[in-house]
Parts: C-alpha cells; structure tokens; sequence
C-alpha cells in the first residue's frame, strides 16, 4: 500500500477519497485553487499545495503542477477523482513518466474508450451489443444523412468526444437533418475541440443502465448495475442499485458483456460501462446496447457500494499499489437496494440555473450517508460545479429505500442558496417512481408537476416572522417578550418575489397572535417550544436578514428593513419619517394620499415618558403608514414615507 497520495481534485470527491486513504493509513495530499484555499478537502488532508487560481484551467487542469507537487509532497500516487484529469490519456503518461502511480486505468485503456466511435467498435469486435447506428470516420453532411435514412428516424446525433450530456441531438425528421448536425458540430467542437460525430437509432423511453466493473489489468469483475434513468437533459438525478425489475438472466448477460468489455481494453481500476435498455416490454437480455466506457470513478458509484459493502476507493487504492483483484465473482453478493440523490444549488424555477452562495447553513439527517465537499460557512463558487452533496440511502428493499430517501431529503437543511431540494422530494414521491416505471424521459414528462412549488403555510409565514422578531431564540421560563419588547410588532418578510406584511400581537408571555394578510396563526409556546395553530414548530436558522425556516424542504425569506424598502436606494431627504428613539406611538394623523406641508404633525411618539410630534420636514403626498397608534416601535424604525406629489399614482 501507499504511505502517501495526493488527490488531483477538489469537493466532494476529493473528500470521498480522502476518507478512505486515512482509514487505510495513507497520508494524503490535497490540491487547491485561490477559491479553495478554506475548503474542506484542503482542511481535511494533511498536507495540500496550492496550485493556481481559480478557473479549471488555471489549477485543477494544470497536469504539470500537480505532478509537481505530488513530486515535492513525497507522494507516490495520484488519484484524479471523476472529471478534470480523471479521464486524460496525457496526464496518466506524465503522471507514469514523473515515476508516480496513476490510480486508475492505463493511457492505452482511457484512449480506447475515450472517442465513442472507436469505442463502439471495438466493443462490437469483441461482441458487445452496441446501438445500432453509424460511426465512421467519412463526416461529410451528406453520408451522415444518408446513413441517419438508412437508420430510420428517430435519430441521435452524437459527438463522439462528448460527454455529461452534451453534444447530443435528437432528430425526428429528414428535413430537420441538416441543421440538427450543424448545431451539434458547433457545440461538440467548442465543448471538446472535436466535432466528429456519430449517428444512432434513437430509443424511445430508454432505461440507462450501467454496469460498475473492476480491474486489475488482466481480470475483472462486475459489481452489479445501477440505474440512472432518471435524468433531466441526459444528466442524472436520482439513481439506484440493483435496476428495477432485473432478471438473473439479464443481470448475466449485462455483467458478462462488461467484464468482457473491461478485460478486452485490460483494464485497471473501477470503470462503468454504460448501457441502453430498451424496456418496453420488460427487460430482456437480447434489447441493452453498449453506450459507451467511463474509465474512472463514477458520482454515483456509492449506491453500488452499499448493495455490495465494497469500498471502491479502497479498492482503487489497493490494486493500484499492486494487489491483486480483492474478489471473485463469486465472493460478490448483492443485499438490498439503494438510492443516491444529487443536491445542488440551483434554481429549478429558473430552468435549473446553476447557483452559487454562502451556505449560511448546511445539515444532513443522522443515518443517512452524505458525501460533500462542503460544509457550513462555505461558498458554492461560480468555478466549479454546483454540487452540495449526493445523499444516499440504503434499505432492504426498493420500498423501504425509497421512503429513507423521501424522510433524508425532507430532513436536510440548507441554508444560504437555492437547491433542488424540492425538485429531489417531488421526484422520490413520484408515483410512477415509486412502481419503479423509470426511463430517461420521466423527469421532462411530468416537468411541470415535479418542479411546482407547494404554497407557503401561514404556519410557516408566522413562524419566519417570530424568527425575524428575535422571539424564538428566547427561551425559558418567563422570557415573555410581553415584558420588554414592543406588544405589536409589524415584520415585513420578502418571499419569492413577494413582500409579506406580518403583524405580532403579544398576548402574553408565551402567546402571540400572527395577523397575515389572509388570516390569523396562533403562536403558542409549550414547555419552551413554539406551536403555530397546534402544529410544531420547524428547524429554522437566521442570519443577518435571511431567515430560513426548515419546511417543504426550506423556506427562505428576506427579512426587509422598510427603511430600505421605503428607500428602494437612497432615500431622499425627509421622505421617511422614523422614530428618533423606541416608543410607542400614540398617534397617526397622516393617512395615505394625503397631502402635507413642511412642518405639519404626521404622528406623536410617546418616548421617555414624553410626547414627541413627529412633523413633515418638507411638502410631499403621504405613500405609506407602517404603523397604527398603539404600535411599539424601535429607534429608527419607519413609520410614514412621503413621496414627491407628481410620484403619487
Ligand atoms: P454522455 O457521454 O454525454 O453522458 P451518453 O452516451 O452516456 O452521453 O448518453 C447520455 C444519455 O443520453 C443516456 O443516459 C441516455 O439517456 C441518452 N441516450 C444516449 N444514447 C441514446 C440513444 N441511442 N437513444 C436514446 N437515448 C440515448
């Protein structure tokens, strides 16, 4: 074994990886960019070398210092993690010429793969069923069309360096040819520098399943499959081990043809090998098809780890450093079922957009493993992925799992940025999911309902607005905010693109009415917890103006400071009328739309056992009253915003 390894990666896997060196003894190096000189795989290791700035290509893509540093650490090998330089024939051969290990497969292995035509060959040559199509080497426009007729439409148009989903056309028609190959060309060559493609028969409601396998540069063995049908744009969401619905037979059939797959390429390490089912009627051996070789560790390798209770890493590490295949296939067994969810931060409503953000707050449900890369306090970088955590279930059936995964990810609390938290709940509670009738177009089918976001609760409205008031964070006996703090409070909460004006009315030391817009919630606290109409309370978290209430997979609001929303910038000079100091108000004379002139009384504030006439310092038309007579208010709060007489509607 290694005494020490560095780990050419960053996030989540990065940390993956170095789990299991330090529980196998290995000392371990951690690379890092200027956006990641906190992170957590650098606080995790022992030892980390900086390498560059923060765009990809300035570190994490930068062979030649990692190499260096692995040199000047005294590490013996490097393991690339998945992405970056996982899957780089280049960076293995400098990685063997500097005298250090590559952990994974050889250069020779990863170039056989790593252009989907030659793949698909060779995989046929060896007598892998491959999708039927066209993948020669003659690209002119017009043989690509002729043999995409030949095919018979539907077609996939398919770069033959792509990857992560991209590069990929469907095609219905003839006359829709043309243009789908140039637009795929484009995208192929700016994503991959290559623009060669191959064309396919496309398969309706495909199930993408996959096969992991190990190697050892003679032998290898499969581990099970796992599915991944469910994608959105050809990128997986959720996926599971064993598939759905497997037969033995099948089951035989897909492992035989990956091992042979694997062993043809003598192939080192763990690598998948996926597949293209077509499942209309069931799952039969004769209808999968070889997609294409991930020579590498894969995001979603861990739900095979649990069906099977093997460390891959372990695995990688082990053979790496020159051991033989730790099992046969007989000594493989599979137990139970599991699922793998991928959290990220992204804004579903906005057509999945990529987030970024402090993760004010960030905590996942006991009993359920979360692989991360991040941890509270940290920032999702524009840089890299958006990727917060892949949750993980294990259960002894389909069932059982899938409801652990339901509770996990209604548990998780994530504060600070979007997620897709939501979106993974309404897909783990999906029916069809739930019987298992999985294929790659669920997700788009049903789009609409997956990603409609539930009502707020006035519960949770009410809740946030305690928050925001500072009541929840009181607690013992006879903390009653009755006895200091303001008996009527109005907290204005910023929701989605909404603004929520919220009314606390104290009555008593542990009781508060909540008056919404459209109703009133009681918030009643019983032996030191608060029940909003009878119903506990959630988690939630605070910090600075956003408050985070941990229900429906976590509400966020915006606490508004009406100064500021009064404002909306700067404020002009004596447009807003706050109160010099705490008190209560007595009186309001101004309403809204009226007229006033500079000098006249707007409101009295009785402060300090005094009344004081808070008075209009220039001519304006009354915008707002925020407050009502017999309001506690606090120094500085706004109680009136006058506006210019042309603004005024
Ligand atoms: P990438 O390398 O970009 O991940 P893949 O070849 O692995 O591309 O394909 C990604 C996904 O695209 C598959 O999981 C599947 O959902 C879909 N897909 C690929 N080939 C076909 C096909 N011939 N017919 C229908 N869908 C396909």
């Amino acid at each position: 074994m290694f005494d020490r390894i560095l780990i050419a990666n960053r996030g989540e896997i990065a940390c993956r990886v170095i789990e299991t060196a330090q529980r196998l003894g290995v000392s371990t190096v951690a690379v890092y960019s200027d956006a990641d000189a906190g992170a957590k795989h650098v606080a995790m290791a022992d030892q980390a070398v900086h390498i560059g700035a923060a765009p990809p290509s300035e570190s994490y893509l930068r062979g030649e210092r990692i190499i260096a540093a692995a040199l000047q650490t005294g590490a013996q090998a490097i393991h690339p993690g998945y992405g970056f330089l996982s899957e780089n024939p280049g960076f293995v051969e400098a990685v063997v010429a500097a005298g250090l290990v590559f952990i994974g497969p050889s250069a020779d292995a990863i170039r056989k793969m790593g252009l989907k035509d030659a793949a698909k060959d060779l995989m046929a040559a060896a007598g892998v069923p491959v999708v039927p199509g066209y993948q020669g080497a003659d690209q002119d426009a017009g043989v690509l069309a002729q043999a995409a007729e030949k095919i018979g439409y539907p077609v996939l148009i398919k770069a033959v360096a792509g990857g992560g989903g991209k590069g990929m056309r469907r095609v219905d028609r003839a006359e829709d040819f043309a243009g789908s190959l140039a637009s795929c060309r484009a995208e192929a060559k700016g994503a991959f520098g290559n623009d060669a493609v191959l064309i396919e028969t496309y398969i309706e409601a495909p199930r993408h399943i996959e096969v992991q396998i190990f190697g050892d540069g003679r032998r290898a063995v499969h581990l099970f499959e796992r599915d991944c049908s469910l994608q959105r744009r050809h990128q997986k969401v959720i996926e599971e081990a064993p598939a759905p619905g497997m037969t033995d037979v099948m089951r035989q059939a897909m492992g035989d043809a990956a091992v042979r797959a694997a062993e043809t390429i003598g192939y080192s390490g763990a690598g998948t090998v996926e597949f293209i089912v077509d499942a209309r009627d069931g799952l039969r051996a004769d209808r999968f098809w070889f997609m294409e070789m991930n020579t590498r560790l894969q995001v979603e390798h861990p739900v095979t780890e649990c069906i099977t209770g093997v460390d891959l890493v372990a695995w990688q590490l082990r053979v790496a450093s020159g051991e033989d295949l730790p099992a046969r296939q007989e000594d493989l067994q599979l137990s139970g079922h599991a699922f793998e969810a991928r959290l990220y931060a992204e804004d579903v409503a906005a057509g999945f957009l990529p987030a970024t953000g402090r993760l004010a707050h960030l905590a996942f449900p006991m009993g359920v493993r979360a692989d991360s890369g991040v941890r509270s306090g940290d920032v999702i970088s524009p840089h890299y992925d958006p990727m917060i955590a892949k949750l993980i279930v294990h259960g002894p059936t389909r069932a059982i799992a899938l409801r652990q995964l339901s509770r996990a990810l209604a548990q998780c609390q994530v504060a600070g940025t979007v997620t897709n938290l939501a979106f993974l709940g309404a897909l783990a509670g999906h029916e069809g999911f739930a019987r298992a009738e999985v294929d790659t177009g669920l997700i788009a089918r049903d789009l609409e309902a997956l990603t409609e976001l539930a009502e707020v609760s006035a519960q949770v409205v009410a809740q946030a607005a305690l928050v925001a008031a500072g009541l929840e964070r009181m607690t013992g006996a006879g903390v009653g905010f009755a006895l200091w703090a303001p008996l009527r409070r109005t907290i204005l909460l910023g929701f989605g693109g909404a603004e929520l004006s919220v009314v606390l009315m104290s009555r008593g030391p542990d009781l508060c009415e909540v008056e919404l817009v459209d109703g009133l919630v009681r918030a009643e606290r019983i032996d030191g917890r608060w029940r909003f109409d009878g119903m506990a309370g959630h988690a939630a978290f605070q910090e600075g103006d956003m408050v985070t209430v941990f229900a429906d997979y976590g509400r966020a609001f915006r606490i508004i400071d009406p100064l500021e929303r009064a404002a909306g910038g700067a404020p002009e000079a004596g447009t807003l009328i706050a109160a010099p100091m705490p008190g209560l108000v007595r009186d309001v004379f101004a309403t809204v739309g009226q007229e006033v002139k500079s000098g006249d009384r707007l409101a009295v504030l009785e402060a300090m056992k005094m009344e004081h006439a808070l008075v209009a310092v220039r001519d304006g038309v009354v915008a707002e009253v925020l407050v009502a007579a017999g309001d506690q208010v606090d120094a500085g709060a706004v109680l009136i915003r006058l506006e210019e007489p042309e603004d005024a509607a």
